[in-house]
C-alpha cells in the first residue's frame, strides 16, 4: 500500500543499500552533465589549456563570440608590452578624437547610475570634502556660471518672485541679533555680533580662506571650530553695544578682536526723508507725506534707491526697501552726522525715531539727545541731494 514507486518491481527482493548507491551515482553524474552543460569549456590557443569560457575575453567578430586567448595569457602579454601598449594606445586616440568622445560618452552614461550612487555616498561621508570640491569647482567654472547667471537671470527672479513671502519668513524666523564667539582649536578666539550667526560664521569661514576677512581672521584654520551664542538681543544697537563690552572683558593674548579700533574708511549719517506721494486722512482732507528715517555712509545713493533708481537714471532698483517703495517719489528733508562707526549711527538713528515723530524729525536737537549732530534741515544735502560728496575720515 505504501509501495507506489513505479519503479519498484511488486513481489522483487528489494536491495535497498544497493539502491541508494545507485541513486548517488546517477545523481553525481547528472551533477556533471549540469555543470559541463552550464559550464562550457574552451581550450586555448596560446597556453592549450582548456579552461571555462568566463576565462576568455568576448569578441563578438568570432564564432563562438570569444577570444581566442584566455585571459591569463592576454594580462600576461600586456604585462611584457606595457610601454608599448600605451604608446600605441596613445597614438591611436590621437588619431581618433571622435571615436574616443564616443566612448567616453557612452562609458559616461552607461555608468550614470553608480556615479551617481558613489557621489552620494562621497557627500555623505565627508561633506566638508565635497563643499571644497563644489568650491574649487566654482572657481574654475566663473565664467561659464557667470554666463549662466546672464542668460537665466529671469528664471532666478520668476523663482524669487514666486518665492518671496517664503524667503522672507525663512529669514526672518532666522533672525536673532546675539554676539557670538568662534573659539579655534589652538584656544584663539573671536567675538562678533550679528542677525545671523550662523550664516556669518559661513561668511567668516570663506573670506578667511580667501584672506579677505577681518585681518586677525585670515589664513586660519576653521577645522574643528566651535561657535557659541554668547548673548541675545534684541536689536543691532544693542548687540553693538553688548559686543563692545564682552570684548573689552575678555581682551587678551588668545583674543584676536583688535584692542585699537580700526581707522573708519568712511563717515556715517542719519538721513530724514520725506514721501511725496498724495496722502488724505480718512475724510479725504490731505495730509503731509510719511518721513523715514535711516542710517547710511552715502546719503545720495541711498535716497536714490528709496526712489528705485539706478546710478545710471534708470529705474528698477530693488535695494529701496519695503516700506518705501510703496510711497515714492522721495524727498530729503535733514541729514545728522557725522558717525565714526555703524555703531554710532545706529544709535543715533534709534534715538532719533523713538523721540521724533512726523515732520519734529526736523527738530531733533543736542538738547534731544547728545547724539544729535550736524546741521540737520539746513544740512547742504537737503538742498543738492544729488551733488553734495560726503567728506571722508582724515
Ligand atoms: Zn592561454
Amino acid at each position: 500500500m505504501s509501495e507506489t514507486h513505479g519503479w519498484s518491481v511488486p513481489g522483487a527482493p528489494r536491495h535497498h543499500l544497493l539502491s541508494v548507491v545507485d541513486h548517488w551515482v546517477l545523481f553525481c553524474l547528472h551533477l556533471e552533465s549540469t555543470r559541463a552543460m552550464l559550464i562550457r569549456m574552451k581550450r586555448c590557443t596560446k597556453c592549450k589549456v582548456e579552461r571555462p569560457t568566463e576565462e576568455f575575453a568576448k569578441d563578438r567578430s568570432r564564432q563562438d563570440g570569444l577570444q581566442r586567448h584566455c585571459k591569463p595569457c592576454q594580462r600576461a602579454y600586456r604585462q611584457a608590452n606595457r610601454e608599448r601598449l600605451r604608446e600605441a594606445n596613445k597614438a591611436w586616440k590621437a588619431a581618433n578624437p571622435d571615436k574616443v568622445r564616443t566612448q567616453t560618452r557612452r562609458s559616461y552614461e552607461r555608468h550614470a547610475e553608480d556615479r551617481k550612487a558613489a557621489a552620494r555616498v562621497a557627500r555623505e561621508v565627508d561633506p566638508e570634502a565635497h563643499q571644497d570640491r563644489c568650491r574649487r569647482w566654482r572657481e574654475e567654472n566663473k565664467e561659464e556660471i557667470a554666463e549662466y547667471r546672464r542668460n537665466n537671470r529671469q528664471q532666478d527672479r520668476d523663482y524669487y518672485a514666486r518665492n518671496a513671502d517664503t524667503i522672507r519668513e525663512k529669514k526672518e524666523a532666522r533672525r536673532q541679533w546675539c554676539v557670538y564667539r568662534i573659539t579655534f582649536a589652538d584656544g584663539y578666539f573671536y567675538i562678533g555680533s550679528s542677525s545671523h550667526h550662523d550664516l556669518r560664521f559661513n561668511a567668516h569661514k570663506s573670506l578667511a580662506r580667501r584672506n579677505k576677512n577681518t585681518a586677525a581672521l585670515n589664513g586660519r584654520d576653521f577645522d574643528n571650530t566651535t561657535l557659541d551664542v554668547l548673548v541675545v538681543c534684541k536689536n543691532e544697537p544693542e548687540a553693538l553695544e553688548q559686543e563692545a563690552t564682552i570684548i573689552e572683558d575678555a581682551m587678551s593674548n588668545q583674543c584676536l578682536n583688535s584692542t585699537v579700533p580700526s581707522k573708519p574708511s568712511k563717515f556715517y549719517w542719519v538721513y530724514v526723508i520725506q514721501s511725496l506721494k498724495p496722502r488724505t486722512d480718512k475724510r479725504g482732507r490731505p495730509r503731509p507725506g510719511f518721513f523715514y528715517v535711516g542710517m547710511t555712509t552715502d546719503p545720495a545713493r541711498r535716497l536714490r534707491e528709496h526712489n528705485g533708481l539706478y546710478a545710471n537714471g534708470k529705474p528698477g532698483n530693488p535695494n529701496g526697501g519695503r516700506y518705501t517703495s510703496k510711497h515714492r517719489p522721495w524727498e530729503a528733508r535733514a541729514l545728522y552726522g557725522p558717525y565714526i562707526s555703524r555703531s554710532e549711527a545706529l544709535k543715533a538713528e534709534y534715538r532719533l525715531k523713538r523721540q521724533k515723530r512726523g515732520a519734529g524729525r526736523l527738530k531733533w536737537s543736542t538738547a534731544d539727545h547728545p547724539l544729535c549732530r550736524g546741521e540737520g534741515p539746513n544740512h547742504p544735502w537737503v538742498q543738492d541731494p544729488v551733488g553734495w560728496k560726503p567728506p571722508l575720515p582724515e
